[in-house]
Order: structure tokens, then C-alpha cells, then sequence
């Protein structure tokens, strides 16, 4: 096949990593835009069976030896989400390939992730306006299901750039609102994350809460960095060694201070959002990944090359 060909001769010394988030088992009309699982078991099958997927932490471990294969590749998912267990996991296993799922750990505290209780309240609200009385959300229409969409949208991006309290006052009042509960959001449970850990798949800490580093004060960045791996050792009885940074831009939402935090919270590698390709010249600690979402096979396989052929983005770092 040409494409393998193509893959085989570009992808020497290089590491494509896959990052996936909530993979519903139908598409939640109110995010159109989740890759569902038909989708997901599609790519399975046609692009990774073209690539050599490896676990996260040995592939980053071998691109820096000079041992990495050619057409290596890793799939990992961020965030944290029980049907993660019935859905994906068992896809994977059935396959035999390997995945790191970076997951929050205010979770196992009873905190669900912000961006699902923006969608939990949004699917909720009563008559047709959104209404919160905070002068940068303006009220707007929750009339019809393409405006509760564009309401989900607003709120995430508006409430990203908050400080932790920020968000969690504005979240509280959007739950008053609804008339929900954060407690009734759906949240990984310790057992859940014992189970998908048992099974071979790589854990890896993304944050407790899910805030922009940028926008911690240092106690928090620290809590939110070292605080997480601890909490998810503890839970799973073993090492967590790789961290991905929320929303995971290079500069706009960590910097080279995070990396630093990250070094000295212990853990050996992190990963960025930030698309392109790790090198032998590219950091452990700022692994970039990709989100193919082209609907034709041949499509896939362009972002793939296309991605292998961009070069990250990386904050500078100073030796701990
Ligand atoms: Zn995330």
C-alpha cells in the first residue's frame, strides 16, 4: 500500500502520539463533534493498522535511545470518563494495542470535570434564556438545540481563561440556574481507574482540576501538578510517570516554569497539544500530539503525514 510506504520512509526516528478525549457510544447531539466509537473502531482498523503502536512511556524512552521502529505510534486520551471502561478499553484490548489515558484527579474527590458540568447544566435549563447575570455572559437564547450548542461552546471558552475560584463560582451559579447538582455528573471511580489500569493501559495525571497553569498562583500549579500524580499512585498502587498539560498549549497555557513542576513533581515525560512530531531533539517533557478529524481514509492519512512533517512548538526549559 502506498501510504504504509510513505508513512515507512518519513516516520524514521519519529513519534506520532494520538490524543482522543470522550468517545460516546452514540454521537451526543450536543457535541456533534466527539469522534464516537463506530468512528473511533474505523480508525483502529484502518490507520493504526498501518502503525506501530507502542506504549507511551517505552516509545519516548526508545525515540531518545535511537530505538524507536519505524511507523511508531501512540494513542492516548485526556481528561476521564467512566464509559471509557465499556467502550473503549475493550476496542483496544480486542486489538491488542496499547493506550495512556491522562486522566483529572478531583475526580476520585467528587469534583467532575468543569467542561462536562457546563453540559450536564446547559442540557438542563428551563425557558428559552440563559441568564446568569454576569456582565461578560451576556444572556442568550437556549431556545432550540443549536443554541444550546453554541451555549456549551461560549461557556467553555469563556470560563477556561478563569482563575480555579473564578470558574467555580460562575459553574455554581449555571447549576443554580439548572436546577443540577455537580454531584449527579457522571465521574470515573477509583475502582474504574484500578480496573483500566490492571488491564496494561498506561495512567498518566492530568491535573485535578483542569485549570490553565498559566492562570494558578504557584501553591496551586504545585498542588495541581504533584498533587494529582500522588493522588493517582495511591489509587492504583504503583508509579505515575507522565503528565499532560490542560488544554496544552505551548505558551498560551503552561510555561517553562510548569515544565520545571512537572520535572520536580517526578514524573519522566509529559505531553503537549501542541500538533507535529517528537524527535530525538524534542523534549520528554513537552511530547507533542495530534487529533486526526478528517471522515475519509485517505484524508486520515494526509493529517497523519502532513503531521509528521510539522515540527512542535516548545517552550525553552532550564535544567532542574
Ligand atoms: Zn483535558
Amino acid at each position: 500500500m502506498i501510504s504504509r510506504l510513505v508513512l515507512q520512509s518519513l516516520s524514521k526516528d519519529k513519534l506520532s502520539v494520538f490524543l482522543f478525549h470522550k468517545v460516546p457510544q452514540r454521537c451526543d447531539q450536543m457535541v456533534p463533534v466527539d469522534v464516537d466509537m463506530a468512528r473511533f473502531e474505523h480508525l483502529l482498523d484502518y490507520t493504526f493498522s498501518q502503525l506501530r503502536v507502542l506504549p507511551l512511556e517505552e516509545a519516548v524512552s526508545r525515540l531518545h535511545s535511537g530505538h524507536l521502529p519505524r511507523r511508531a505510534a501512540c494513542i492516548t486520551f485526556d481528561d476521564g470518563y467512566p464509559d471509557w471502561l465499556t467502550g473503549v478499553a475493550p476496542a483496544l484490548r480486542r486489538r491488542n494495542l496499547h493506550a495512556t489515558f491522562f486522566i483529572t484527579s478531583g475526580q476520585f474527590d467528587g469534583v467532575p470535570l468543569w467542561h462536562e458540568r457546563i453540559l450536564a447544566a446547559v442540557r438542563r435549563l428551563q425557558g428559552p434564556l440563559l441568564d446568569l447575570g454576569i456582565p461578560f455572559l451576556p444572556a442568550q437564547s437556549v431556545a432550540s438545540l443549536d443554541d444550546r450548542r453554541r451555549q456549551v461552546q461560549r461557556l467553555e471558552q469563556e470560563l477556561k481563561y478563569l482563575t480555579l475560584n473564578r470558574r467555580e463560582q460562575i459553574l455554581r451559579q449555571l447549576e443554580a440556574v439548572a436546577g443540577v447538582r455537580a454531584a449527579d455528573v457522571p465521574v470515573m471511580s477509583e475502582a474504574q481507574l484500578r480496573d483500566l489500569h490492571s488491564q496494561g493501559f498506561g495512567i498518566g495525571a492530568h491535573t485535578a482540576l483542569h485549570p490553565i497553569l498559566d492562570y494558578c498562583n504557584a501553591e496551586e500549579a504545585v498542588r495541581e501538578i504533584g498533587g494529582a500524580r500522588e493522588r493517582l499512585q495511591t489509587i492504583v498502587g504503583g508509579s505515575v510517570n507522565g503528565f499532560a498539560y490542560p488544554n496544552g498549549r505551548p505558551y498560551a497555557d503552561f510555561s517553562r516554569l510548569h515544565v520545571d513542576a512537572v520535572k520536580r513533581a517526578g514524573y519522566r515525560y509529559a505531553v503537549t497539544t501542541h500538533w507535529g512530531v517528537a524527535d530525538v531533539c524534542t523534549s520528554p517533557f513537552q511530547i507533542p500530539r495530534f487529533t486526526p478529524w478528517a471522515e475519509h481514509d485517505w484524508h486520515v492519512t494526509y493529517q497523519l503525514v502532513r503531521n509528521l512533517m510539522t515540527e512542535p512548538t516548545q517552550v525553552p526549559e532550564v535544567a532542574v
